[in-house]
């Protein structure tokens, strides 16, 4: 995920939006509410098997302590088990569960709500039923990891059903009983509402905290696939650096000397070079070490290295290929550069000198290699526009 400041106009001028640009991102927006998905479905999943467990449960009290009510009760509760089970069955299974935990988590808890709050009116023992709703509001505003609009609607659905249900009963509760209860109500009301609050900022702060970090890594992750293939390539002609030439040789003659393979490396030199930057100047001259590149790259398979040593020098690292192949490439590398026509040349045609060098087994030894070609190369440059090659020493 990437994201981007979303900037403001503010009378008339454009500038970057004040707040976090994380935050302002929609890209943000969705990954909160993936995240906040998550959380809800496995925290709603625990608070809700809670409720269900103890809200049947609660039916021994019922019987218990209101001998005289305990078969309506009970029977509430009975109708209550049933919706709470198939909120909680609904939460646990795919493709509702994960799309509208919130909303399941919140029914199972309404469902707590409204029920005890009927009950509360038909009972003597109202701190224990009070009780009940003071643990659902707990639950979902201290356990519950869903946006606390869900608490909001808990806390407005409680209190509304205990309204109803205060203006239904035909046997009113006792004023002072009553200012008790909406006091305890209250404060656990302001609990929830608060802590929940609170727990959101926490979890979105760690939100942001968590995404700028993967940001960050996934852009220094980049920066440094960047730096390395900047660290090993030749900017001019896009092939390997000399860095890159020095460690394939030591790791193809290695892989020669480990398994008595052979390879051969030829050093490629442009005849004239300084004369052709006089004559139709350095950039023509870059050209041509391009074309001269490219032209290279052309004629090798997949695995040799085209590098450019320095100046005008470049060098193919053939591993596998003998000395007779090595020169069959050679060749025709230096017959096709005298059609090379690059960009600024009047005349057509870069003549190129190379000195071609193979070994194999323990005869694979990466200075000794280079410095063969070197030799063949300078004996190319007698005649120019020619190949030289020293026949391998096989070890
Ligand atoms: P020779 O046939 O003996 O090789 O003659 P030469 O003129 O090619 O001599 P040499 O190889 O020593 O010259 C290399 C020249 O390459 C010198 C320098 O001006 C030129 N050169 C080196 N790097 C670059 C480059 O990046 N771009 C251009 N245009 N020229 C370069
Ligand atoms: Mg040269």
């Amino acid at each position: 995920m990437q994201f981007r400041p979303v900037p403001t106009v503010v009378s008339g001028v454009t500038r970057s939006a004040p707040q976090d640009p994380i935050r302002s991102d929609p890209a943000f927006s969705e990954a909160v509410r993936a995240h906040a998905l998550v959380r809800a479905r496995s925290s709603g999943l625990l608070v809700c098997s809670v409720a269900a467990i103890c809200y049947p449960g609660w039916a021994l009290l019922d019987v218990a302590l209101e001998s005289g009510s305990a078969d309506r009760l009970v029977a509430v509760r009975a109708v209550g088990t049933v919706a709470l089970w198939t909120l909680l069955w609904l939460l646990w299974r795919h493709p509702l569960g994960r799309r509208s935990p919130g909303a399941l988590a919140f029914g199972v808890l309404a469902v707590v709500q409204v029920t005890s709050a009927w009950m509360l009116t038909d009972v003597t023992h109202i701190e224990f039923y009070l009780l009940g709703l003071s643990l659902a509001l707990h639950g979902s505003g201290v356990l519950l990891a869903v946006r606390p609009r869900w608490t909001v609607l808990l806390v407005a659905t409680t209190w509304a059903a205990l309204a109803a249900a205060l203006l239904a009963d035909p046997t009113p509760v006792q004023p002072r009983l009553m200012g008790a209860v909406a006091v305890f109500l209250a404060i656990t009301t302001l609990v929830a509402l608060l802590a929940h609050r609170r727990r959101w900022e926490l979890a979105v702060a760690e939100l942001v905290a968590r995404l700028r970090l993967e940001e960050e890594q996934r852009r220094t992750r980049g920066l440094l696939v960047q730096l390395e293939r900047l660290s090993l390539e030749d900017p001019l002609t896009g092939v390997a650096n000399r860095r890159r030439w020095d460690a394939d040789l030591a790791e193809a003659c290695a892989r020669a000397r480990a398994d008595g393979s052979r390879l051969a490396v030829a050093l490629v030199d442009i005849d004239h070079f300084k004369q052709v930057n006089d004559r139709y100047g350095h950039a023509a001259g870059d050209a041509a070490l391009r074309q001269v590149a490219t032209l290279l790259r052309e004629h090798v398979r997949e695995g040799d290295l085209v590098a450019r040593l320095g100046g005008d020098e470049l060098g193919l690292l053939l591993p596998g290929a003998d000395a007779q192949a090595a020169v069959r490439i050679a060749e025709r590398v230096r017959v096709r550069s005298l059609e090379l026509s690059p960009e600024g040349f009047t005349v057509p045609g870069v003549s190129l000198s190379i000195g071609v060098a193979a070994a194999g087994g323990q005869g694979a030894v990466p200075r000794e290699l280079q410095a063969d070609a070197d030799t063949q190369l300078y004996l190319a440059k007698a005649s120019r526009n020619a190949v030289r090659a020293l026949r391998p020493a096989v070890g």
